[in-house]
């Protein structure tokens, strides 16, 4: 029988338009882009056109891009690379490690860190991280912080964050506010990005959650802001990001990019209805099972990803189990599996150590079919029941 695989969160196969291209540039002979020769020139307009069609689908300028190795790296940038001495700086306490851990650093450098709680469906309070952002007078928090970093949407769970409205309220804040970055590595071509809208002045990206190549993506850096340079050594990326340029990753992903926000809409509506089908699967088969996150028909839930907690059953034993018999799924955060953590997202809304192990996350991907998602409820059914 097929194997069904539903951890598209983990990583998305390359679409076959963008290996195309991956593989076009290969083969081109385009060499090092700061070279003055003329493959050295050849390379250099791949990657202007790349960092040209990344802007235009993502509705920024091109002055903007900054190509890095993927979502890790681009939140890394975003955190280290702004934050002035001495300064606070603001998370959820439901990011992906690439921003906690960073943050934790920054922590011991010094920086206050003030992480603010989810609700029970891992929705931030917007009120709650603009007073922490913003300063309370006579708290701990008093100072403003230098940079807020909220996630667009949730890798394990699949909230989205209400991201324009805390836009909105910290630029209503009298003064230069702190910066606000986001890590929006799920949100691209499953929901709107509308970046200028929301407010942001960093968002970070990566092409392998979309159908591009692994190990490349963006950090959008509003114009103006004042960002330090994680490595040094050469001049490429403006000298934000030195190192000779991934050339045919780079195009690759601009591709994956373009294609992702064409076809969101289509994408979006077949994903959220994968996903209500396996969870009225689930759902009748465990009258036990609870579903992590909003309403599986809310516009805060990214669509395609659930969290599902099943009765009496610990999540990565039950991967294991689900694995041998054909569907793959994820416990936890793909980066985090293999330990026996329980999920540090489903503990801060407010699951106890148990169930935070027992959190099951499926993901639909563009070659999800009707038939794979009646599969994997079945043998979930078969392995569980
Ligand atoms: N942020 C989120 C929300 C993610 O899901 C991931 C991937 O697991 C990352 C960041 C890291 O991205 P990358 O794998 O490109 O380093």
């Amino acid at each position: 029988m097929k194997r069904v695989h539903l951890d598209h969160n983990a990583t998305t196969p390359m679409r076959p338009e963008v290996r195309e291209r991956l593989l076009e540039v290969l083969d081109s002979g385009a060499s090092n882009p700061s070279s003055l020769h003329a493959s050295g020139r050849r390379a250099r307009m791949l990657v202007d056109e790349a960092r040209e069609r990344t802007a235009a689908a993502l509705g920024v300028g091109e002055d903007e891009v900054l190509f890095t190795s993927g979502g890790t790296e681009s939140n890394n940038l975003a955190l280290f690379g702004t934050l002035a001495a001495g300064r606070a700086l603001v998370t959820s306490t439901v990011e992906h490690s690439s921003v906690l851990e960073p943050a934790a650093r920054l922590a011991q450098a010094g920086h206050p860190w003030r992480q603010a709680a989810v609700g029970e469906d891992g929705l931030i309070d917007v009120g709650l991280v603009a007073q922490l952002a913003l300063g309370q007078a006579g708290s701990s928090a008093a100072e403003p912080a230098g940079l807020v970093s909220v996630m667009a949407a949730n890798n394990e769970v699949g909230m989205v964050q209400p991201l324009a409205e805390l836009g909105r309220r910290l630029a209503e804040a009298p003064g230069p506010g702190p910066l606000l970055h986001t890590d929006a590595v799920q949100a691209l071509g499953r929901l709107e990005t509308p970046l200028r809208a929301w407010g942001v002045d960093l968002a970070s990206f990566s092409a392998h959650k979309l159908g591009g190549p692994q190990g490349v993506g963006v950090l959008y850096r509003r114009a103006g802001v004042a960002l330090r340079p994680h490595l040094v050594g050469g001049g490429q990326e403006g000298g934000l990001r030195p190192g000779t340029e991934n050339v045919a990753a780079i195009v690759a992903a601009s591709h994956a990019f373009e294609l992702a926000v064409r076809d969101r809409e289509v994408f979006a509506a077949r994903a959220s209805s994968l996903a209500l089908e396996l969870w009225n699967g689930l759902r009748e088969s465990f009258p036990g099972a609870l579903l992590m996150g909003p309403p599986i028909d809310s516009v805060a839930r990214l669509p395609g990803t659930l969290n599902v907690v099943l009765p009496h059953v610990d999540g990565k034993v039950l991967v294991t189990r689900l694995d041998l018999e054909g569907l793959e799924v994820s416990a936890g955060s793909a980066c985090a599996s293999g330990s026996l953590e329980p999920s540090h997202v489903l503990l801060a809304m407010g699951l106890d150590e148990q169930r935070a192990r027992a959190g099951l996350r499926m993901s639909v991907g563009r070659e999800t079919t009707r038939i794979d998602a009646q599969q994997a409820v079945d043998i979930v059914r078969r392995t569980c029941g």
